[in-house]
């Protein structure tokens, strides 16, 4: 784990703009991942260059073998967390838990489930496995869609194989393999842990796309293979299809918010390229990938994934283990989403025979919308709130956003201390930042409550749309 950086050694992906101003000043905006530095690029790189071929061979394993190898890591990572982790030793301890007694799958499954509430209750230094070690982690803060902040901590051997795995499911999405010199092209809020693989598997990222942007004329410059954007931005491609054909784009990706199948084929037809979605939490990393034939294929190699209490159409809530993330294990972490397995077994007509999900129906957040209904994502929303509100404060317990009308939005905030800042100047700042996502003057008003108000059409979420458009 370091934080070194050499800003100059290492291939500035966003500086290729084609100087044209619109795409340098939204490029200007994108923020730098602090993995994003000649050390962990390195790393990210020998990882791929030694594990790329093994990790593509793992996709197209036997069930059996697969499991094997699943079992196994399941249940080392509980052993190691039962041993260096003192919020799963003093847990698992009232269960009568002792080591190495994860010998099958329903052994896995009587460990109690876990989930951010829970988890959040924890002292930070308690969830690791070396608490001394706390500061040099790589360190995710978010609200997620609950609007509860939470801390996530890994090291960098988490960064090599959640990158590694990105950049797999991206490589299978194309007509042939992704080579070292292609371009990825990032529509979305948040980028991958390293922008280039030292100059290699370059990624360029605009943060926001807006109605007037020159998308098509970049895009030309770039000839990128692949789009990843959010759901949010399908429509305004659709300006761009000529561009985006033209320019060697062989299919969008979408992650983030959920999207339908129908949305998808919808814009799939419309630009002539196929669409892929991910199941991916900022908590987890990727989880499950779809395949051409609709299908969610798990990723098996980093994640465990189980549906618990289905309902009786299919649709139970998602537990996912980490298998990556052995500095901070989530083991059994439930995150407050819905989904329905694949319920046919056999191997799917593109040749994977691994675990899938048929439909995923969670992180329902309400995009706000402007008064000439363009969406706002709720992504791009719940960017603005990590940045201003949460990332700084340790105080704030909860959050929820409500767009109440064309021009008025209400923050409620639960605080168990003083803000990191005085109220009026965090309003002041997200309020800003709502008007240029409007493009007109947004007011936010502002009122701290004892609790969220529980609703159940919205539990869980922290983005609210409660007007009804125009
Ligand atoms: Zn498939």
């Amino acid at each position: 784990m370091s934080n070194k950086n050499n800003e100059y050694a290492i291939y500035q992906a966003q500086l290729e703009h084609g100087s044209i101003p619109e795409i340098k000043k939204l490029a200007e905006q994108v923020y730098k991942m602090p993995s994003d530095n000649l050390e962990i690029q390195t790393e990210v790189a020998r990882y791929w260059a030694r594990q790329s071929d093994e990790m593509q061979s793992f996709l197209t394993r036997q069930q059996r073998d697969v499991e094997a190898w699943q079992l196994a890591g399941l249940s080392k990572l509980v052993d190691d967390a039962f041993t260096q982790v003192p919020f799963y030793r003093e847990l698992y301890q009232k269960e009568g838990y002792e080591l190495g007694c994860i010998k099958s799958f329903s052994d896995f499954k009587c460990l109690p489930i876990v989930n951010k509430k829970i988890l959040s209750g924890v002292s930070e230094s308690l969830r690791v496995s070396n608490a001394s070690q706390l500061l040099q982690a790589h360190t995710l803060r978010t609200s997620g869609s609950s609007g509860v902040p939470f801390a996530v901590f890994r090291d960098d051997n988490y960064l090599k194989r959640d990158h590694a795995q990105c950049l797999r499911f991206y490589s299978n999405c194309l007509r042939t393999p992704l080579l070292e010199s292609d371009w990825i092209y990032f529509i979305h809020h948040s980028g991958l842990l390293v922008s280039s693989m030292l100059g290699k598997y370059r990624i360029f990222q605009l943060p926001d796309l807006l109605p007037t942007t020159p998308l098509g004329q970049h895009l030309l410059l770039i000839k990128p293979r692949l789009l990843v954007v959010l759901p949010s931005y399908l429509p305004l491609l659709i300006a761009h299809k000529k561009e985006i054909l033209d320019s060697g784009v062989e299919a969008v990706l979408v992650n983030s918010e959920s999207s339908s199948c129908h949305e998808r084929a919808y814009y799939s037809k419309l630009l002539e390229l196929p669409i892929f979605d991910e199941y991916s939490s900022e908590e987890i990393g990727l989880m499950a990938t779809q395949c051409l034939y609709s299908r969610y294929h798990f990723t098996e190699d980093s994640t465990y994934l189980e549906i618990i209490n289905a309902d009786e159409n299919g649709f139970g809530a998602v537990v996912a283990t980490d298998l990556k993330n052995a500095y901070m294990p989530m083991i059994r972490f439930d995150h407050g989403d819905l989904a329905k397995l694949h319920d046919s077994p056999s191997i799917c007509q593109c040749g994977r025979s691994s675990m899938s999900l048929s439909e995923i129906n969670g992180r329902r957040d309400d995009a706000f919308k402007t008064r000439d209904s363009t969406l706002i994502p709720s992504a791009s929303l719940l960017a603005i709130l990590d940045a201003t509100l949460v990332d700084e404060d340790l105080s704030l317990v909860s959050y929820r956003l409500i767009q109440k009308t064309a021009e008025a939005v209400e923050l409620l905030t639960v605080y168990k201390g003083q803000p990191y800042l005085p109220i009026a100047q965090i309003i002041n700042s997200i309020e800003q930042q709502l008007s240029t996502l409007f493009g007109y003057k947004v007011t936010l008003t502002h009122q701290e409550v004892r609790a969220l108000p529980e609703k159940k059409s919205y539990k869980r979420k922290s983005i609210v749309n409660e007007w009804s458009g125009v």
